[in-house]
């Protein structure tokens, strides 16, 4: 009897990957999922605080895929070294500061390490040429597969038909026949192979699955590495790119402020590290201000979180301010006129 083989998949969460382990799966080949936490994730985090997407199920789409698929999976946390990706991409970005090629060739050398380390024979990643601009072009493709250090052991089932043999196809491993030659932006075939192996209700992330993708958030990210003169990040500035209104009125401090109950209750996390403001004369959001400002400028920064209170209207506001050196007091302040407000300071 042939030995076993087994595979490890790279689940994203969105449909190209379930379908592509679900292909090697339905081969006989065990596998295992692989997810990879960067701290850019779309999943389950605004969508998890926003009351507009309160009707979203709140789940972890990989980890649905892998219940779909009956299979293990294993989340791995390597925000840390994706910094390095992020800050020097090698192959530069995309459309915004998404640097899709080298994320690709990094997840899939990080996969190459777990098989190895596990005893598993090659690597599946849903993966369909020219369907990304970037990382899924038929030249950019073989290049992953070799940078990663995977070379043969990197199988897409999804569009292998288009591509050189594999290893596992040539050893018999599985059967290239039964693998498919899906090209093209359009999600047809896959929605039809979703329907064909009983998938419904899959997740259909709009973009890609990151933030990196996002105009605003690459926006915002690029705005905090300018402001600090380096390119470095920890995971709370991430994590706050993805959340409320954020305004830099002078280059040196920026205001984060909440827009709604679930921002304002994630930002209370974060109070302690940060000056924060709060209005006490009327209803208003917690506001947190990240860098370093004069009195001057925490009065300014008053009049702005009046501005965003419902007492925007009023003749003046209470503004309690709760500095990072630990000290508070309040203050009575006009709320800024929306024409005192340039467009700029809006990121
Ligand atoms: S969209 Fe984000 S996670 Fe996906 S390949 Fe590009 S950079 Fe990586």
């Amino acid at each position: 009897m042939s030995k076993q083989r087994k595979a490890v998949a790279l689940i994203s969460g969105g449909l190209d990957s379930l379908l592509a382990a679900k292909v090697v799966q339905e081969q006989g080949v065990h596998v295992e999922g692989i997810n990879f936490f960067t701290g850019f994730c779309v999943e389950g985090h605004t969508h998890a605080i926003r009351k507009k997407d309160k009707a979203r199920p709140k789940r972890n789409n990989a980890l649905w895929s892998a219940e779909q698929l009956g299979i293990k999976l294993h989340i791995i946390d390597v925000s840390e070294e994706y910094k390095d990706v992020v800050i020097n991409p090698k192959h530069g970005y995309g459309a915004n500061l998404n640097p899709c090629q080298d994320c690709k060739t990094f997840m899939v050398h990080k996969a190459l390490e777990w098989a190895e380390d596990n005893g598993y024979d090659f690597i599946i990643t849903g993966e369909v040429i020219g369907q990304r601009p970037m990382s899924q072009r038929k030249d950019t493709m073989p290049m992953i597969a070799w940078e990663s250090g995977a070379g043969e052991r990197l199988l897409r089932p999804l569009c292998a038909k288009n591509l050189p043999e594999t290893l596992p196809e040539r050893e018999g491993w599985v059967d290239r026949d039964k693998l498919y030659g899906f090209s093209g932006r359009s999600r047809k075939p896959q929605m039809a192979l979703a329907a064909q192996f009983g998938f419904e209700d899959y997740a259909q992330p709009a973009g890609g699955c990151c933030f990196l993708t996002d105009e605003a958030y690459s926006h915002k990210l690029a705005d905090l590495w300018q402001a600090r003169g380096n390119r470095d990040y920890e995971l709370d500035d991430i994590m706050l790119l993805k959340v409320g209104r954020h305004l830099r009125p002078r280059p040196h401090f920026k205001l984060i402020v909440g827009r709604e109950e679930g921002e304002n209750n994630f930002l209370e996390g974060y109070r302690k590290q940060f000056t924060h403001f709060r209005t006490l004369s009327h209803g208003g959001p917690l506001v947190l201000l990240d860098g370093i400002a004069n009195d001057a400028e925490l009065e300014l920064a008053a009049r702005i979180v009046a501005r965003f209170s419902q007492g925007r209207d009023a003749e003046t506001v209470t503004v309690e301010v709760n500095h990072q050196n630990g000290q508070s007091w309040t203050v009575e302040v006009t709320p800024l006129h929306p024409d005192e407000i340039p467009k700029e300071w809006y990121l």
